[in-house]
């Protein structure tokens, strides 16, 4: 996932101004908009092509254009819109602002820089599986990359029911340590429907994303999330194959208990893009305390003399596994330096 640009306050500023300015000229467009309805709140719940279907309050969906002065409108964003003319099926509505963001997730796109993909996530849902090996290193990836984007993650362990009893003791205790340094972590299966209740009482009025592996069962728990009606389908790889650029539909989904799914190909692709060494450190939330510590400013965290973080593995407040993922994720980093550099939006 590429780094989230922050805004300076003055940036701020501006975007707040640019939206209350917009929002005063809405009296005066309408006279052009004669027949479509009043401004009013909405949220994106589809998108393809140039069209968005909004949501109003009472749960209605319109389907909309987009005004050509918004830059990017994506699912989850929070809108202001009109309906359609009343009585006449084939008029669209319009949306006429996107509001501010609170979380958005990106991607680098070759064609515009980084491209935001969807908006306002509460959760990102980290799906692993005992088999064949359950993988921290991949966990502690996806936790950097969600503490990069500054959005809650929350740990997933599927198909637990394969387990004999004294290796689900041996998992539990590794994700006490997850649990110790502050991460909710839920141990599900598909098969005996373990977890799946807790998983619910999670997700009521959150927007969450589910990440994870192919194979690791996120389709099949979150199917059993959704209503009857609404089972996902994997057509994405079907079509991106081709190398296109493909208008596959970004949706957002309510489930059965209440909170919605955020389902766009765009976001199954999270994952840990390349971000500087103080970033990557700073997403191991253990180590905060300890950063800056150190007694040289530009230390690796190595075998460098005065390591604050080295010394607090020693004195066992940072787990060695742990410290040891930080150092493969720098690694694998500069072995996997993207081969051409994305422009970068401002
Ligand atoms: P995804 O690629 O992460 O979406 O994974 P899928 O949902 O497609 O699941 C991959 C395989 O794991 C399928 O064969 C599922 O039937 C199986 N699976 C999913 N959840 C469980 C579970 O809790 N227990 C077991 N034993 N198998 C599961
Ligand atoms: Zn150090």
């Amino acid at each position: 996932m590429a780094k989230r640009q922050k805004l300076t306050h003055k940036q701020k500023r501006q975007v707040n101004s640019t939206l209350k300015r917009r929002k005063a000229n809405l009296e005066v467009d309408s006279r052009e908009l004669a027949g479509l309805g009043q401004p009013e709140a909405g949220r994106v719940v589809g998108r393809f092509g140039q069209h968005a279907d909004i949501e109003d309050k009472n749960g209605d969906i319109s389907r909309c254009n987009i005004r050509r002065n918004i830059d990017s409108v994506v699912v989850g964003d929070q809108v202001i819109f009109r309906q359609g003319e009343e009585n006449n099926p084939a008029s669209k509505g319009v949306v006429e602002i996107v509001e501010e963001r609170k979380s958005v997730l990106t991607r680098p796109d070759y064609y515009d820089g980084i491209k935001p993909i969807a908006a306002n996530i509460d959760q990102i849902l980290i799906v692993s599986s005992i088999l064949p090996t359950l993988s921290l290193n991949i966990i502690d990836r996806y936790l950097v990359a969600a503490e990069d984007v500054m959005i809650e993650p929350i740990l997933i362990v599927n198909k637990v029911e394969l387990l004999l009893d004294d290796e689900r003791a041996f998992i539990e205790e590794q994700m006490a340590a997850y649990r110790d340094i502050g991460y909710r972590v839920i141990f599900t299966s598909c098969k005996t429907r373990e977890g799946i209740e807790e998983l619910e009482l999670l997700l009521n009025n959150k927007v969450s994303i589910f990440v994870g592996q192919s194979g690791v069962g996120k389709s099949s728990i979150v199917n059993q999330l959704l209503p009857e009606a609404q089972e996902l389908t994997n057509d994405v790889s079907a079509n991106s194959g081709l190398g296109q650029h493909t208008t596959t539909a970004s949706k957002l989904l309510p489930f059965r208990q209440g909170g919605d799914l955020i389902d766009s190909p765009g976001v199954r692709e999270f994952a840990l893009w390349h971000l500087p060494p103080e970033r990557v450190a700073w997403g191991f939330v253990e180590f905060r305390d300890y950063l800056g510590g150190c007694k040289f400013r530009d230390c690796k965290h190595l075998d460098d003399p005065g390591c604050a973080l080295r010394a607090a593995v020693e004195n066992e407040k940072i787990s060695e596994e742990r410290f040891e993922n930080y150092h493969r994720i720098l690694v694998s980093m500069s072995e996997n330096k993207p081969s051409r550099n994305v422009p970068k939006k401002v």
